[in-house]
């Protein structure tokens, strides 16, 4: 066993590797290109094509690819191989600068929301030195942002990445009225990736994991999470072994995989990596999805994603855990002396606001079919954007807002926001899990987003509307210096929070109560994907895009595009699983059964004429009747999809799968779980909950 310390970044073509591989003239350039954003002319990059290509060679990998992020949220490759044949039939190995600056996929099959029409296929990657190269699989993949010909991005990297400069530009005005300087202020993220692992052999008889990533069916297990054995109990020997070689792949990779957990449900686990700047953090975390899934299969089992892949026990999100850092320091921890804690006051009310004026918009960036099996669910945080604050924090802008001054028996008193503040680092006991945004100390953790999706979307919008209240703020401080501005900014704060504290909510997220006082408050609650896309093409958010230079009007559009379809591809498709299960597999074993049962209970009459087979006939009676129904919700579910493909508008559609179909397809699983639990194990044609969740 070689040591962690050798393995890590074994793989990655990182700063480390580049000092070394680099001469100093090219590293140099290339640092200002990383860091400072300038161009890089092909010169410099045929420097470093030359010495990626070296030192990818030397680590056994035989092809490069440039690996992006399509609108379908997952990665693509395509594989070349560094083969040059020479005229005299053998071959070199070759790798041009601009063969890593630029590459051209045939784009024509990846969504595009109209933006590119297939006759004009072309788009082209871009190398995003921010994020570094690695090798995967023999594989020099090389972190690329991919565009149209015309300029539109095509991808989710290249608004990410534009928002990160939009907070930066902004969040500088900011540091600059405090007299900081802030070379660099990135925004940083660290993903909580939960997921399941079932056997190999449950996954492969259950068509409707394989081809929806969920359970259709399945009537509730006897045991489910309630024992609260699972959560941090002992991993199971083929999980450890799962969960080793997944660290061991990762850390290679350069990916800080930290923690790692059983979850509260059974079956379900956790991994959490050590937090990254956003763009990079998204890269690792699409990484950790793909290795999840390839090496569960070297132990007999298969890593589901999905965000609901079975009723009745939790599902999976991952916690998009988010802050800004200027020059590697927290600007959400709060500092020692009073200017850094106004600073910190002025952030925080930013957050705020943020999270206020785009509520919507965030709902939208977390919204995708699988996750609304989870919002709302008394399991995720409720379809309402809120944010927790914590009893201390939360009282300092109680203070802040009343205008009272802030005082706590074992700590420092505040004076408005410019005395000490209290510690909140040390202080995050007071966690509420079910809050949708809560400051945890020295970040927020988004908990909306789900285990599958590309976290992206989540950050754009984060960053965009975190750049629009910075900007407000900035604004209004132009050229305030000294104790004019302090006073200035104060009153800003004071007022910015009055005007959106009705966001703030330290209470049970998943209690009743808080809906309807959500609704007096006036809080959005867009419950199913359908009501939460359209916010995406509202004027006040195409405006908050084109603002910032993240989404143009025609980039959003097809954003909205992609995701009402998908949307809708994926109602189809687990509409047509389902149908296709209770024909094929489902009625037929019931009738079966039934059948059996009827001849049973004739033969018995035969020999024992006088036998009381009375409770026999009753069960008899139950699964006609349960076919009956059965059928009866088949029909119905069988029409509506029917009717809902002829429905040409995407949003309409989306309307009728979330708010017609969704009702009868739970109805049709109802009926076809009533019968699971009366026909015999034998007959019954899939693994049923309590095997696939408490597999051996
Ligand atoms: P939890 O109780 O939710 O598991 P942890 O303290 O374990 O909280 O942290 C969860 C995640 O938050 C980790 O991935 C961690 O790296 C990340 N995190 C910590 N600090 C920051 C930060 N400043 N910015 C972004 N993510 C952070
Ligand atoms: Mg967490």
């Amino acid at each position: 066993m070689s040591k962690v310390t050798d393995i890590y970044g074994s793989m990655v073509f990182n700063e480390h590797t580049m000092q070394e591989r680099l001469p100093s003239a090219t590293y140099k350039q290339l640092m200002r290109t990383i860091k400072g954003g300038e161009p890089l002319d092909i010169d410099v990059a045929n420097v470093v094509a030359h010495a990626m290509k070296e030192w990818a060679i030397e680590k056994g990998a035989t092809h490069f690819t440039h690996w992006f992020q399509p609108l379908t949220g997952i990665t693509s490759e395509k594989h070349d191989s560094f083969i040059d044949p020479t005229p005299d039939g053998r071959a070199i190995m070759t790798f041009s600068g601009k063969e890593l600056i630029q590459g051209e996929p045939d784009a024509s099959s990846f969504p595009s929301g109209g933006l590119r029409a297939t006759f004009e296929a072309r788009g082209y990657t871009a190398w995003d030195p921010t994020s570094y190269a690695f090798i995967k699989d023999e594989v020099l993949c090389i972190p690329t942002a991919f565009c149209s010909y015309t300029g539109e991005a095509l991808d989710k990297k290249t608004p990410l990445l534009r928002s990160m400069k939009a907070i930066e530009r902004q969040a500088k005005r900011v540091l600059a009225l405090f007299g900081e300087t802030g070379e660099r202020v990135t925004t940083t993220l660290g993903a909580e990736q939960e997921y399941f692992l079932i056997s190999e052999k449950d996954y492969e008889q259950r068509l409707d994991l394989m081809l929806t990533g969920r359970t259709l069916f399945g009537y509730s297990p006897c045991k489910g999470q309630e024992l609260e054995e699972h959560y941090f109990g002992a991993i199971r020997p083929s999980v450890n072994e799962f969960m080793k070689e997944l660290d061991d792949e990762l850390w290679a990779l350069g990916v800080s995989a930290r923690t790692k957990h059983n979850e509260v449900a059974p079956a379900q686990h956790e991994l959490a990596p050590i937090f990254a700047e956003t763009n990079r953090g998204v890269d690792e975390n699409l990484l950790t999805m793909e290795k999840m899934k390839l090496l569960a299969s070297h132990y007999g089992l298969v890593c589901l994603q999905h965000e609901k892949p079975f009723e009745f026990i939790n599902g999976s999100g991952k916690h998009n855990n988010w802050s800004i850092s200027a020059d590697g320091k927290n600007l959400f921890d709060p500092g020692e002396n009073p200017m850094q804690n106004l600073r910190f006051l002025v952030f925080l009310t930013c957050v705020i606001e943020a999270v206020d004026e785009y509520q919507e918009l965030l709902r939208m960036s977390a919204a995708s079919a699988g996750n609304d099996h989870r919002l709302g669910a008394n399991e995720a945080p409720p379809a309402i954007v809120s944010m927790f604050l914590g009893d201390e924090l939360g009282a300092v802008v109680e203070a802040l807002v009343d205008e009272h001054d802030y005082s706590s028996a074992e700590r420092v008193s505040m004076d408005l926001g410019v005395d000490v503040l209290p510690n909140f680092i040390k202080d995050n006991t007071d966690r509420n899990r079910t809050s949708p945004f809560a400051f945890t100390g020295n970040k927020f953790e988004f908990r909306m987003p789900g285990s599958a999706q590309n976290l992206s979307d989540v950050n754009m919008v984060l960053n965009t509307a975190m750049a629009k209240s910075l900007k407000g703020f900035a604004d209004a401080m132009e050229g305030k210096a000294g104790d004019e501005f302090e006073a200035a900014a104060i009153d800003y704060v004071k007022r910015t929070l009055r005007d959106h504290e009705r966001i703030i909510f330290n209470g049970d997220g998943y209690a009743h109560e808080w809906e309807e006082e959500a609704a007096r408050r006036g809080l959005a609650n867009h419950r199913t994907t359908a009501d939460a896309l359209p916010c995406l093409v509202d004027q006040k958010s195409i405006e908050l895009f084109a603002e910032f230079g993240v989404l143009t009007e025609t980039e959003v559009r097809s954003r909205y595009e992609v995701k009402l379809e998908k949307y809708n591809k994926i109602m189809n498709i687990e509409c047509r699983v389902m149908k296709r299960l209770v024909r094929r597999d489902y009625l037929p074993a019931i009738n079966r059964y039934a059948a059996k049962l009827a001849h049973g209970i004739t033969a018995i009459k035969e020999v024992l004429p006088d036998g009381d087979t009375s409770f026999m006939e009753e069960k008899l009676r139950r699964l006609v009747a349960g076919a009956a129904e059965i059928n009866i919700q088949l029909e119905k579910l069988n029409d509506l999809h029917h009717a809902s493909r002829e429905v040409a508008d995407q949003q309409e559609r989306a309307n009728m799968n979330a708010h017609e179909i969704v009702p009868v397809m739970d109805a049709l699983r109802a009926a076809v779980d009533e019968m699971e639990i009366i026909v015999e194990r034998e007959a019954w044609p899939v693994p049923t909950y309590n095997e696939i969740l408490f597999y051996a």
